[in-house]
């Protein structure tokens, strides 16, 4: 029997659950990340697994979705639609499987054949044709009774407004047609994009932002929004009788659905668990975005045998990917300084582990965008880390905000070398005015200098920097190459040892390349493929440094701006002093002619963009990229549309993937050393 405690517990978490449920379903505004919230269900569904009496009929463990808005006319479902179990680890996959061979009392050598789907991440509907033609859309609101929205989904492209006939099916006189509407990411971001435009509040994902966008009374305002469907099974079906799910797609794509191209047959939980761990790994590479993959059992016959628990289909199982975004709290907000001065506020978090890292700090851009989170100290925030790209804060829970919370003043003053701040752009620009004087610049200056692919200097690391500066050995980087062993020694963490080897590797990096010495600068913008094109243009750096802004635009990828820029960096009397002090401390490098331009157009792989992923066993990446370049090849990042060639070694990313889905050539490291020879 349940206790007082477990009681209170029970009713605690139904309470919790039925408020998230409201501001999820209902509202298209959560507060919470659905990892949290999935806890929460775990958590009352063990409860109820112990003490059975608990489990009414209207726990939110029982009951699938919110309800219907009344803003909308509610429609009855002629076959419910449920919501689906909930798996996590292998071990879930392996049971799921498990139960469902006992269920069908299988013997050892029959196995499942499963349908795996990647579980897209929109919201539900139920699209009703009779005799062939639309007549109704719904969403699933509480699985029994849903909301008309025929209007709205009408303005869909990619919804049929009559069944395709051409094949050699069926007319169904009732078809219930289930899919998921959904907003690919690119949409997001521009229907995000649109609405900071428009000074309205941005959507927290791209499933809330799908559901406002079809839950709109005007149906004019959910036909600009880029909504699309995938269609994944049917409801109540007459005059039409596939036998196994798979059938039942490809009829649904005969009459004209659009389906997921990724579903795929696999067999049992050893197939099911491989497809998961390939569709894992090519996730960031989809359009659009998926929380799990859907396990569904093939035969018809036998999703009849294994029923329905309250709220789910026995024969589906949903296998969610691990937590991308998780609630933390903000514990402080503080501003960094970088290299030319930008100054960028920056959340300290209580440490959350998500997207397969632990974030703590995050950065808030500019004072525009904490502006339109409204963040301060204090505040509990969801945090989104998805694939490589850089962890963000996507919401901020205000009803959450403790009276003891901080607001925070963008400040005037630089934190580090007290030089006004100088904001431009309404709030997108702020930088410290104090240049070489600020001491966080001339951190950030010298690391870049030292770093890899500028000056190379080994031994250099962050902590060491830090320490030259503060002790006052370096306030320029042409210091560093005026340090003594005699100075270094008397450092804490350097020895007799560690001293040499650090004026070794300030000698050694004096033989350099101009494009490297251009690089380590660190002129504002330009990274390493400019300053190679700088030296290919003009040669030499006294050419470089007497160039005009208009010979500067002549270079391909150097626009107005970044030619003033560069310009004036060259031009300011700070930096003339910087580089003669360096060119005197004894750096040097072999000069080389202007390359022309002509005869650069004339090289095989002139115009051709490349993309290296994987290891290569007969030379490093960055050979090969000299190589590629030297053969006029353009050497970038990522795989889009425009790119001509993807060379692929041992172990390639995602970016192998990537360039299969989008038809781009792939080239192995066998071709490309061909190119070499
Ligand atoms: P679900 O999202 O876990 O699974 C069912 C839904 O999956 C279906 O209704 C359908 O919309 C969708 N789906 C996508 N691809 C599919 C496919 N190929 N085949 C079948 N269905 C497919 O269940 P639910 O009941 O819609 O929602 C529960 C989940 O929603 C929770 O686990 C949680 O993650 C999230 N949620 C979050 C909050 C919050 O406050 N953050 C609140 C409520 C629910």
């Amino acid at each position: 029997m349940a206790n007082d405690g477990a009681r209170s517990e029970h009713s605690g978490l139904v309470a919790l659950l039925e408020k998230y449920n409201h501001e999820y379903y209902v509202l298209d505004q959560p507060s919470v990340s659905d990892y949290d919230y999935d806890q929460l269900m775990q958590k009352l569904m063990a409860l109820e697994e112990q003490f059975p009496e608990l489990r009414t009929p209207t726990s939110p463990s029982q009951r699938v979705g919110g309800q219907a808005l009344d803003k909308f006319e509610s429609v009855k479902h002629l076959m419910p639609m449920l919501s689906l179990s909930n798996g996590f680890s292998d071990d879930d996959i392996e049971q799921f499987d498990r139960r469902n061979r006992e269920g069908l009392d299988l013997d050892e050598n029959t196995l499942i054949d499963y349908i795996a789907e990647p579980k897209l991440d929109g919201l539900a509907v139920s699209l009703l044709y009779q005799d062939g033609i639309l007549i109704r859309a719904a969403t699933r609101g509480d699985g029994k009774t849903g909301e008309n929205v025929t209007e709205n989904v009408r303005t869909i492209r990619s919804v049929p407004l009559e069944l395709c006939l051409s094949s050699n099916l069926p007319v169904p006189s009732v078809l219930e047609v289930r899919g998921e509407i959904f907003i690919d990411k690119k949409g997001f971001e521009k229907l995000n994009q649109n609405q900071i435009d428009k000074g309205e509040k941005t959507f927290v994902n791209p499933r809330n932002a799908a559901a406002g966008s079809l839950r709109q009374l005007d149906s004019k305002v959910t036909a600009q929004r880029p909504l699309e469907i995938y269609c994944y099974s049917v409801g109540l079906v007459e005059g039409w009788a596939p036998k196994t799910h798979s059938e039942t797609l490809e009829g649904l794509t005969n009459y004209g659905f659009r389906i997921c191209p990724e579903i795929e047959k696999v067999k049992s939980s050893k197939g099911c668990l491989s497809y998961f761990s390939s569709l894992s790994k090519s996730r960031d590479t989809l359009d659009y975005e998926i929380d799990g993959i859907v396990y569904k059992v093939d035969r018809l016959d036998w999703q009849k045998s294994l029923g329905y628990i309250a709220k789910a289909p026995r024969w589906a199982l949903a296998h969610k990917f691990p937590a991308q975004e998780k609630s933390t709290t903000v514990e402080n907000i503080e501003v960094q300084v970088g290299r030319t001065g930008a100054i960028t506020p920056v959340a300290r978090l209580k440490p959350v582990f998500v997207g397969g890292v632990t974030v703590s700090n995050v950065t808030l851009h500019n004072q525009q965008e904490m502006e339109r989170l409204n963040i301060q100290a204090g505040d509990t925030v969801i945090v989104r880390r998805a694939g490589d790209v850089i962890p963000q804060i996507v919401s901020v829970n205000h009803s959450l905000r403790p009276d003891s919370g901080v607001s925070f003043e963008f400040p005037r003053q630089c934190p580090v070398c007290d030089s006004p701040i100088e904001v431009k752009e309404g709030g997108v620009v702020a930088r410290c005015t104090g240049g070489i004087i600020c001491g966080a610049q001339l951190k950030q200056s010298v690391k870049h200098f030292a770093s890899r692919k500028a000056m190379d200097i080994d031994g250099l690391g962050e902590k060491i920097v830090e320490q030259l500066i503060d002790e006052g050995l370096v306030s320029t980087v042409p210091d560093l190459y005026h340090l003594r062993i005699e100075q270094l020694v008397e450092l804490e963490r350097f020895a007799e040892k560690s001293a040499e080897n650090l004026i070794e590797s300030l000698e050694k990096s004096k033989a350099t390349e101009l494009a490297r010495f251009l690089f380590a600068l660190g002129m504002p913008q330009v990274g390493e493929a400019t300053a190679q094109q700088l030296v290919d243009h003009f040669g030499t750096l006294i050419a470089i440094q007497s160039a005009s802004v208009e010979t500067l635009e002549a270079i391909p990828d150097i626009g107005p701006i970044m030619a003033q820029s560069i310009h004036d960096f060259l031009r300011e009397s700070r930096q003339q002093e910087i580089i003669q002090a360096l060119v005197s401390a004894g750096i040097h490098w072999q000069e080389s002619e202007p390359v022309d331009q002509q005869s650069l157009a004339d090289l095989p792989l002139s115009e051709k963009t490349v993309v290296m992923t994987g290891t290569f066993t007969s030379m490093s990446r960055s050979d090969a990229k000299k190589k590629l370049q030297s053969l006029g090849a353009k050497v970038t990042g990522s795989v889009s549309k425009k790119t001509s060639y993807v060379i692929v070694g041992a172990d390639p990313g995602s970016k192998a993937s990537k360039a299969e889905e989008l038809g781009v050539e792939i080239i192995d490291e066998d071709e490309m050393l061909g190119w070499f020879d």
